[in-house]
């Protein structure tokens, strides 16, 4: 399969100049697909990503949870898809425990937006996903459910990839990316503070909802990837800190990298 997978926004929480909040595309001839919708979204109107919007295909965006970080982009899809026709997949409600028509409706709407969801000019249909395979847009894709402050998905596309953002190290997804070529996931911290006592308390916390790059690293080994992605970074901690990530992450599996705002891979 002829792919390109681009990380649009590659930080979290927080949007800087440099990293916009979560959002990835996967083009491919079938489908083109995005993975959350966070400020990064708002990339796809640059000059260099209108092919992407011209071609006829099916748009299936996938949300890995509801966190704003993460869903912020969903009232920018007016200004790019237009009357065309969108699939929107949250995670169903037995997974997160939040109804998707419900939660979704309850934030784009007044006064949030100035227009409800159902009035905006899209012609999108919310198909909730559950845990296990889906063929979505001809292409198998497999959900499955991660340890975050709020449940979250993770998301397989074919022996591509494996999207895995805002969750705890969980054992669970060196097998869920067993095989697959790359591997996207989230590095909040570097690692080096889980042995340090004079680690500040918020850090610390940052363990129980999200991982660090040592992590992901231990994982895309024990997956056999052949490329680790670091992405939704730490907006408070400078290129210095990603840097040092880096180093970390690469010690542990040396296919690591840490990607741009906008920067493409074939896979
Ligand atoms: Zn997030
Ligand atoms: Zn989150």
């Amino acid at each position: 399969m002829n792919a390109k997978f681009t990380l649009l926004g590659t930080g979290g929480w927080i949007p800087t100049d440099r990293r916009e909040t979560t959002c990835a595309i996967l083009s491919m001839p079938e489908a083109l697909f995005i993975f959350d919708a966070g400020t990064g979204l708002s990339r796809l109107l640059e000059e260099r990503f209108r092919p992407e919007l011209e071609l006829g295909r099916e748009v299936h965006i996938f949300l890995s949870h509801y966190h704003l970080d993460h869903i912020a982009g969903l009232v920018y899809l007016p200004a790019m898809f237009k009357s065309r026709k969108l699939y929107l997949h949250p995670p169903a409600a037995h997974i997160t425990g939040s109804d998707p028509e419900e939660t979704i409706n309850a934030i784009i709407r007044k006064p949030f937006n100035p227009q409800a969801l159902d009035d905006l000019p899209l012609d999108l249909s919310i198909v909730p996903v559950c845990e296990g395979p889906h063929t979505v847009g001809g292409v198998t894709v497999q959900i499955r459910k991660q340890i975050h402050a709020d449940p979250s998905v993770a998301f397989r596309v074919n022996d591509l990839l494996v999207f895995a953002t805002d969750t705890a190290d969980d054992e669970g997804t060196a097998a869920f990316a067993m095989g697959v070529k790359m591997l996207v996931h989230e590095a909040w911290i570097d690692g080096v503070e889980e042995d340090d006592p004079a680690t500040e308390r918020i850090a610390r916390e940052a363990y129980i909802a999200h991982t660090s790059a040592r992590q992901a690293a231990a994982c895309a080994a024990g997956a056999g990837v052949e490329k680790l992605v670091l992405c939704h970074l730490n907006p408070l901690r400078g290129a210095k800190y990603h840097e040092q990530m880096l180093l970390s992450a690469q010690k542990i599996f040396p296919g690591t990298v840490i990607l741009e705002d906008g920067e493409t891979v074939e896979l």
